[in-house]
């Protein structure tokens, strides 16, 4: 099955954090088929503290959703992550945004991601490396809900790939 992930981190040094974590997502989940540009995006809903960067990888994995979210949550307590404060600062936050055209709906997991529609910094790299791949509630390509989002922040290419 094919999937896609985010990744997300303003704390310490995350550009060496997101280098660390692809061998950590290959070895515990699955291979990685693409990986987009990085981008730097200003905070998302608490907006005092330190932009984030943010990516989006594609995979190819044989894991279920629930394996897939408990290896994640895994690999940010490897890198110490704290859930303390809602959408406060994060050493690296991973979602599972999509999986294949499946929809999951548990207390603790929700597939697709319900607000990848909401964030540019969701959509703009998920366009980079999958613009045609369909939303399967919304029934639109990942391109259309980029040229949709009601999302009016700005986010910064700051390494090709
Ligand atoms: P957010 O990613 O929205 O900033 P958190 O990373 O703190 O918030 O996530 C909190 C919880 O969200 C996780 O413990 C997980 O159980 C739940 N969750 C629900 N759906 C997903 C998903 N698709 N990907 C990742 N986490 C999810
Ligand atoms: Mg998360």
């Amino acid at each position: 099955m094919t999937a896609f992930l985010s990744l997300g981190g303003n704390l310490g040094n995350t550009r060496e954090i997101f280098e660390q974590t692809y061998p950590l997502i290959e070895k515990k989940i699955g291979q990685i088929l693409q990986k987009s540009s990085l981008y730097q995006t200003a905070a998302w809903g608490m907006t005092d503290q330190a932009d984030f960067l943010n990516q989006v990888i594609e995979i190819e994995t044989t894991q279920n959703p629930k394996e897939i979210l408990t290896n994640l949550l895994a690999i940010e307590l490897h890198f110490g992550r704290v859930r303390d404060i809602k959408w406060g600062p994060r050493s690296i936050d991973l979602d599972l945004l999509l999986f294949g055209n499946q929809q999951v709906n548990t207390p603790h997991l929700t597939v697709p991601h319900p607000r990848i529609q909401d964030r540019k910094f969701i959509l703009i790299p998920l366009v980079e490396i999958a613009p045609n791949t369909l939303h399967p509630i919304l029934r639109k390509s990942v391109k259309e809900l980029l040229a949709l989002t009601t999302d009016t922040s700005t986010v910064t290419l700051i390494q090709h790939l």
